[in-house]
């Protein structure tokens, strides 16, 4: 599932589209990612206007167009988007194309498990934006705002913890355990338990690292980080060379390296 970096990274390839303005629309309106948003509104909502912002927010996309058109992008799954030439043919699995001028933005999702939002409205911005938790790399994530998370989920495992995205927007597995790794915690460690400035040190210092590396052009984070060893069957711990142990912690699978992060 992309976390905030991938989403970053997907939602860029709209960018080169801003200031121009979409000519038609193609839509399967049958599609379950037009579950919360119908294709009749994505159609009439964004058709003749022009693409004015990307922005993302953990894993939210929003795309702002001109006279109040707000489009939001979940992308679940298995969503992503890709920009394509004026002439592109949609394929099964492209249920919404915005097509300008130059070029064709695509909304693909095989699984469907993304979804589409829209709104019109000239002044303010949807709740589904406005109402987000505060984004990590953003000054009101704090100190203070990871305390008090962790006070709320103390008797939680801080993985499940991390992945809670009314608490930290945009964390995923991946990062997650790049986290607990780093701060030598094991997955399975109360949250009540865990010192706040060292986990915002964290939480901010592996944000950084994916924004730079995957969001700016799918790269690798460095072999010191547990990303790099994490997938391979068999991978070892870069800090100690201890093999990484894997497990099912609340429906997720947990990778950390039984020698740094003990319970
Ligand atoms: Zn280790």
């Amino acid at each position: 599932m992309p976390e905030l970096a991938e989403v970053a990274y997907y939602a860029r390839r709209w960018e080169p589209a801003v200031g121009e303005r979409i000519l038609r629309v193609h839509a399967h309106a049958q599609a379950r990612v037009f579950r919360h948003a119908s294709a009749a509104a994505v159609v009439h909502g964004l058709t003749g206007r022009a693409l004015r912002r990307v922005e993302t927010h953990g894993k939210q996309m929003c795309f702002r167009f001109s006279e109040g058109a707000w489009l939001g992008v979940h992308l679940g799954m298995t969503g992503e988007l890709r920009a394509e030439s004026a002439d592109y043919a949609p394929q099964k699995h492209d249920h919404c194309v915005l097509f300008t001028k130059k070029r064709a933005l695509v909304f693909n999702d095989s699984r469907m498990f993304g979804c589409l939002l829209m709104d019109l409205k000239e002044r303010g911005e949807p709740a589904w934006w406005a109402d987000l938790p505060p984004a990590i790399l953003h000054p009101a994530f704090t100190v203070d705002w990871v305390g008090a998370a962790l006070r709320r989920r103390a008797r939680t495992p801080i993985k499940a913890a991390l992945l809670d995205q009314a608490l930290f927007p945009g964390i995923g597995n991946w990062m997650a355990d790049e986290i607990a790794w780093q701060l030598a915690l094991h997955p399975a460690r109360l949250s009540g338990e865990i010192e706040a400035k060292a986990l915002h040190r964290a939480i901010v210092k592996v944000t950084r690292g994916a924004m730079r590396w995957i969001a700016a052009d799918w790269s690798d984070p460095p072999k010191s980080w547990l990303f790099q060893h994490r997938w391979k069957p068999g991978g070892h711990c870069p800090r100690c060379r201890a093999e990484l142990s894997r497990d099912d912690l609340r429906g997720r699978t947990a990778c950390w390296c039984p020698e740094c992060q003990t319970l």
